[in-house]
């Protein structure tokens, strides 16, 4: 049922709101990472606000450094999205974020003409990837191995690569924690 998938320098990662919560370093991931607004509005709920502050900090770090992308998915996407998963009787079970993260990746699929990895754990998101040819991966240890993690940080003001771990910046001087 499940397709292998590999994940190569130019996949790109489509996250669902759980795997920030997971708090894995995305900011060191070798791959474009993408996501949508409604995940941001999630972890930035009052309630959370002050258990995810690192996450939110490193999101904004990513949007910066140019390593993470938010963008609204086009509504031809969505509603492709919206069609698929009313065949497949998941559409009462999806949330308005999660058909976004759907159409999202079948947006990139189709218009860079890339591979794009889905990584989500819920049910009815991977039913509706599957009806539209969309790649998944669940989050989980296994999901996370298949992520190519980089050996050095890109300094997000001068551009120089930096060995990670490293404070600041070998050429500037900027804060890279
Ligand atoms: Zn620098």
């Amino acid at each position: 049922m499940f397709k292998k998938i590999n994940i190569s320098k130019d996949t790109n990662l489509v996250f669902d709101t759980n795997i920030f919560l997971m708090g894995i370093d995305f900011n060191i991931v070798d791959n474009k990472i993408y996501t949508v607004p409604g995940v941001l509005d999630e972890l930035n709920v009052d309630r959370y606000q002050t258990e995810n502050i690192f996450i939110l900090e490193r999101i904004n770090y990513g949007i910066q450094s140019n390593n993470l992308t938010i963008k609204i998915p086009e509504t031809t996407f969505r509603d492709k999205v919206i069609k698929a998963a009313k065949i497949t009787n998941d559409f009462p079970l999806l949330s308005d974020v999660d058909i976004n993260l759907i159409a999202l990746a079948l947006e990139l699929k189709l218009n860079l003409e890339e591979e794009v990895i889905l990584f989500t754990n819920d049910y009815s998101m991977e039913n509706v990837c599957l009806k539209l040819g969309v790649s998944f991966s669940p989050l989980g240890k296994d999901g996370i191995s298949k992520i190519r993690f980089r050996k050095d940080i890109r300094c997000p003001a001068c551009g120089e690569r930096n060995p990670i771990g490293q404070k600041r910046c070998e050429n500037c001087g900027t804060d890279l924690s």
